[in-house]
């Protein structure tokens, strides 16, 4: 299973049977994925979405969107909880406009789950973390 590195972006292979909440870099030495929301720059953005072997979800937010910053504790916590079935990113869409008209995002926050650089599912608005994670199991019961 290859999964990039929440810090520094390398791709790292994981034995099988083996968690990437429990591997370590093999560049920076730190644990590759620690359920924290990662934050993805515009350019960072396609390969953590694609060269990823697990689902990542992604929230498109903005610093001046009160539901936003309302919503990011309850993706945290979300985050942490499903750790084990997919990474967790987040996106300022302040700083990645090119990004965010190219995947045609129109309104903030808008989460969207990726598998192998394919968005499989979206939804737009805040949600509470019991919502927030009904959806995403959801999203994630679409994958083969
Ligand atoms: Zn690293």
């Amino acid at each position: 299973m290859l999964i990039v590195c929440s810090h520094c972006h390398a791709t790292n292979r994981i034995p099988e049977g083996r968690k990437a909440s429990e591997g370590q870099c093999g560049k920076c030495k730190q644990t590759i994925w620690q359920g924290k929301p990662v934050d993805l720059s515009e350019s960072q953005f396609a390969k953590y979405t694609s060269k990823n072997d697990m689902p990542v979800v992604v929230d498109f937010w903005a610093s001046w969107c009160g539901p936003c910053k309302a919503m990011a504790p309850a993706y945290a916590q979300v985050a942490e909880q499903m750790k084990d079935q997919a990474l967790f990113a987040k996106v300022n869409t302040e700083n990645a406009q090119q990004l965010g008209s190219q995947l045609n995002i129109r309104s903030i926050p808008t989460l969207a789950v990726f598998r192998n650089g394919k968005e499989v599912d979206r939804i737009a608005g805040a949600l509470p973390a019991n919502q927030l994670q009904q959806w995403i199991q959801q999203a994630l019961s679409k994958m083969p």
